[in-house]
């Protein structure tokens, strides 16, 4: 396919609101054409304005020849903080193409007053920390994707929520909820002590519409291990929201 010359083409990698946020703020921008790619892994997502795409590129390769092949200008990569592999191959693709990329991170959590937060540097890190722990009654909110890290743990009882079933290995005392956010306040208070959450486990995703967990964990008086987040790749430009990104994408070095 090739694209409008007269238009500028935003790639963008999504999965996150802020990508979904990006595309309705450009929707009706005649000339801006926006592609939101995403990776296939939710079974219904939630579809952004514009055109969408749905599934790996293959690799760094695969995504630098769709960005030539497709007449994409820029790149401005909203995937999740924690996908660390589609931001490498995003920065691999723009060194090969040449074509501006941004990293688009909304800012981490940090910890407040009566806070009692752990930090782990990866899931299994994580996991090793609730091992020592032992016994207990975990609330594993990292996903159903890494759930594996934690499947060998036989002592704690986790309650899991993720949008989809998990799929692979899981830990064997496990209750699964089927839930997809935003999550308020009194449900997160609720949550927590109906389940007798003595730990809650969390990545730094950021973000208010999972934060009021934090909140009802710092009221119940849970500890909180929270997993940092992955370098963004060396040399990407970022962006700390939405409004950050459309005045990159308007700047006058990235407007053709
Ligand atoms: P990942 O480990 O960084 O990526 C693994 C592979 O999935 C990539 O190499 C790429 O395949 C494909 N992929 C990832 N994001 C893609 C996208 N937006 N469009 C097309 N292909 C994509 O990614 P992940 O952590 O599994 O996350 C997958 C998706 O879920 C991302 O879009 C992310 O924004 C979203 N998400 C992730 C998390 C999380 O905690 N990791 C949380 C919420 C949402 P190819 O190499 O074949 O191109």
């Amino acid at each position: 396919m090739s694209a409008d010359p007269a238009r500028t083409h935003v790639l963008i990698l999504g999965g996150t609101t802020e990508a979904r946020r990006l595309a309705q703020a450009l929707e009706h921008e005649p000339s801006y054409r926006v592609t939101t790619s995403l990776a296939g892994r939710v079974a219904a997502p939630v579809l952004p304005p514009g055109e969408t795409r749905i599934g790996g590129f293959g690799g760094t390769a695969g995504l630098a020849a769709w960005i030539t092949g497709h007449g994409v200008t820029h790149v401005v990569d909203a995937t999740h903080p924690f996908a660390e592999r589609m931001s490498f191959n995003a920065a691999g693709a723009g060194a090969l193409t040449g074509v501006p990329l941004l990293a688009l991170r909304r800012p981490g959590w940090s910890p407040g007053p009566g806070d009692a937060w752990t930090f782990a540097e990866s899931l299994e890190d994580a996991a090793g920390l609730l091992a020592r722990r032992g016994a207990g009654r975990v609330f594993l909110t990292t996903g159903r994707m890494g759930l594996h890290t934690f499947a060998h743990l036989t002592e704690p009882w986790f309650l899991v929520r993720s949008v989809d079933p998990p799929a692979g290995p899981v830990p064997p005392r496990l209750e699964v909820l089927l839930e997809r956010g935003p999550f308020t306040l009194p449900d997160e208070r609720e949550l927590l002590a109906r389940h007798r959450i003595d730990v809650l486990v969390t990545k730094d995703s950021g973000g208010s519409a999972t934060a009021p967990k934090l909140a009802a964990a710092r009221e119940a008086g849970v500890p909180v291990l929270v997993v940092r987040r992955p370098a963004v790749p060396a040399g990407v430009a970022e962006a700390p929201s939405v409004e950050a990104a459309l005045r990159w994408l308007a700047g006058p070095d990235h407007r053709r």
